[in-house]
């Protein structure tokens, strides 16, 4: 597995590998590796990437000024051995510096699906989020891209980066992977104290009945929301957004009548967890 540090080294081996007739898979994370994570791999696998670079870049323009940049959770050596026996053939590992030119003013802006939601809770978050894969698609060059429906909104904001680019890059979603008791899988789990870890569940057990009420028939946004808003400060949370949109637009719907997504952000003491369950 090799360890690539610059755009140069990256885009000269991507250009070999595609010579040799590879598919090149991507899978963007901010590293502090989990099975959310390496199920991507998989996914590229399953797409018929014959060589997967994961990209470790915690991505500085994507953090708001009050949040949590400089304690992200890192741990290189453990996400380097992770990916060797995911057998991932390169991680691709930028500084900051290599990254961003000090005077860099060149900005990539989707301005419809980055606009609520966590567009709404962080500004500025989904710009930093589209100019740096608009960066990482150009350095590893890759045939397919994959990203986790975890990030429902930033998923639907960078395939439609890549169409309205034309990135000739296939954009994959795989599912969400969770804990036994329904927590998603998230580096920021790791800043949970004991109590607030087993609290927050909560926010998953709620989404997964307003999913099977939705499914019994019920159709009012709001009988939704407000039930999964009480569950959820019910078990100590705090909450950011609940919300049900469109699957495809992220169109308010306040009657449900087509394939929607609720979306929840809920602070659970100073850790903002995010959520979502497809309502079909
Ligand atoms: P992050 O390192 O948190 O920026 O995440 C990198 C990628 O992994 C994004 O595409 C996320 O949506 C995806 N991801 C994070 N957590 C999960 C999860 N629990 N299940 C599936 N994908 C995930």
């Amino acid at each position: 597995m090799k360890i690539i540090r610059t755009v140069a080294e990256m885009q000269a081996q991507a250009r070999q590998w595609r010579r040799e007739g590879a598919t090149l898979g991507l899978v963007p994370t901010m590293g502090f590796l989990h099975e959310g994570h390496l199920s991507l791999v998989d996914a590229c696998r399953r797409e018929g990437c014959s060589q997967v670079v994961v990209s470790i870049f915690v991505n500085p323009t994507q953090f708001g000024p009050n949040e949590d940049l400089d304690r992200y959770p890192r741990d290189f050596a453990r996400d380097e051995a992770l990916c060797r026996g995911r057998e991932v053939a390169a991680i691709f590992y930028p500084e900051v510096a290599e990254m961003y030119a000090p005077d860099a003013s060149t900005w990539v802006t989707e301005e419809t699906l980055s606009r609520p939601l966590c567009g709404a809770s962080r500004p500025g978050h989904f710009r930093g989020v589209t100019t740096v894969v608009a960066k990482l698609f150009n350095a590893v060059l890759p045939d397919v891209a994959v990203f986790g429906q975890k990030d429902a909104q930033q998923s639907l904001v960078i395939r439609r980066m890549a169409r309205d680019l034309h990135f000739p890059v296939k954009i994959v979603v795989a599912p969400i992977v969770r804990e036994a008791d329904g927590l998603a899988l998230s580096s920021r789990n790791k800043y949970l104290s004991a109590t607030e870890r087993a609290a927050a569940p909560a926010i998953f057990r709620a989404l997964s009945e307003a999913r099977r009420r939705h499914a019994a028939g019920e159709r009012v946004a709001d009988t939704l929301v407000s039930f999964v808003a009480e569950s959820i400060a019910a078990a100590g949370g705090r909450v950011d957004y609940i919300e049900v949109r469109s699957q495809t637009t992220l169109e308010p719907c306040s009657d449900i009548a087509g394939p929607a997504v609720m979306a929840v952000a809920a602070f659970f003491g100073r850790t903002r967890l995010i959520d979502n369950v497809l309502l079909d």
